[in-house]
C-alpha cells in the first residue's frame, strides 16, 4: 500500500535468502496522499540501507528506489529494465564483492539481529525528508555507520542487584530474558534485539540493567548459582547459593 511500509529488514531479508537486487517504487515525493508521507521514510531507509550494504562489503547499487505515479507505465518499465541491466552487471550477490556465501550469510545475519536497534538509533534521521538529492549522500556518512556497529550497545543484568521482580522480562518483546520466581534474571544475548526496554523498566531503586557500549557482556551466573534466598520477614537480600 505504501512504500512507507517497506522495513529495513525486508530489505535484509531479501538479500538473505539470495537476491542478486531490490527494487522500491514508491509515489512521488510530495505528492503523498497521506499525512505520513511514507515515501520519504522509504527514502531514509533505503539510503541508510546502501550504507549498511557498503559497511558489509556489498555494493549498494544492488539497492534502488524511485519515485513515480501509477501512470507512469512506461517510466516504471525503463526504470526496471535499467535496474535489472545494472543489477545483471554487478553479478551475483556477494560472489561479484568477493565474500564467501557462509560470511555474507553471517553478516546479514548479525544486521537483521540489530535493526530494531538500528531503528532506534537512527529514528530521528530515519524521519527526515529530503527534498533535495543532493543531501541524500549526507543522511548517513560511512563513519557513522562504522561507528554505529562498532559501538552496539548490550544489556546486562547485575546478578548482585537483580532482585528477579520479573519486570524486564514481562516487558521484553522478544523474551529474550531468562526469568523465573526467585532466579537472578539472565539476558540472553542471542534473542537480545537491544531495544533497552529492560534498561528503562526495572525500577530505579534494584537499578540492575546496565548498559555496556562497545564492549564485551560479562557472562552470568551460572545456572545452578541463580537462587535469591530472602531473609523470612523482609524482602531484603540475604544470600545468594
Ligand atoms: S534490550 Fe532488554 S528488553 Fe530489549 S530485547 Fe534485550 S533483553 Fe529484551
Ligand atoms: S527488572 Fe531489574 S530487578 Fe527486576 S528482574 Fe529485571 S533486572 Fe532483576
Amino acid at each position: 500500500m505504501c512504500s512507507g511500509r517497506v522495513d529495513l529488514e525486508f530489505v535484509l531479508r531479501a538479500f538473505s535468502n539470495g537476491m542478486d537486487g531490490v527494487f522500491i517504487g514508491g509515489c512521488r515525493l510530495n505528492e503523498c496522499n497521506y499525512i505520513t508521507h511514507g515515501n520519504y521514510h522509504a527514502l531514509s531507509m533505503a539510503l541508510l540501507c546502501r550504507r549498511i550494504m557498503e559497511h558489509i562489503g556489498l555494493n549498494p547499487a544492488r539497492l534502488r528506489i524511485e519515485f513515480m505515479t501509477s501512470g507512469e507505465g512506461i517510466l516504471f518499465a525503463d526504470l526496471m529494465s535499467q535496474f535489472a541491466g545494472n543489477v545483471n552487471q554487478i553479478g551475483p550477490l556477494g560472489t561479484a564483492e568477493g565474500i564467501k556465501q557462509n560470511e555474507l550469510r553471517s553478516k546479514l545475519a548479525e544486521i537483521r539481529k540489530l535493526v530494531p536497534y538500528i531503528k532506534l538509533v537512527k529514528k530521528e534521521k530515519l524521519s527526515s525528508r529530503l527534498e533535495d538529492p543532493e543531501a541524500y549522500d549526507k543522511l548517513f556518512t560511512r563513519n557513522e555507520i562504522d561507528n554505529l556497529f562498532r559501538e552496539v550497545t548490550s544489556y546486562y543484568i547485575d546478578p548482585k542487584k537483580c532482585q528477579a521482580c520479573m519486570t524486564c522480562a514481562q516487558r521484553c518483546p522478544v523474551e529474550a530474558v531468562i526469568s523465573a520466581k526467585n532466579q537472578i534474571h539472565v539476558i540472553d544475548q542471542d534473542k537480545c534485539i537491544k531495544c533497552g526496554t529492560c534498561f528503562e523498566a526495572c525500577p530505579p531503586r534494584f537499578g540492575a540493567v546496565t548498559k555496556i557500549a562497545g564492549g564485551p557482556v560479562p557472562p552470568p551466573p551460572p545456572e545452578g548459582e541463580r537462587t535469591i534466598v530472602r531473609k523470612k520477614d523482609s524482602s531484603t537480600l540475604k544470600s545468594r547459593s
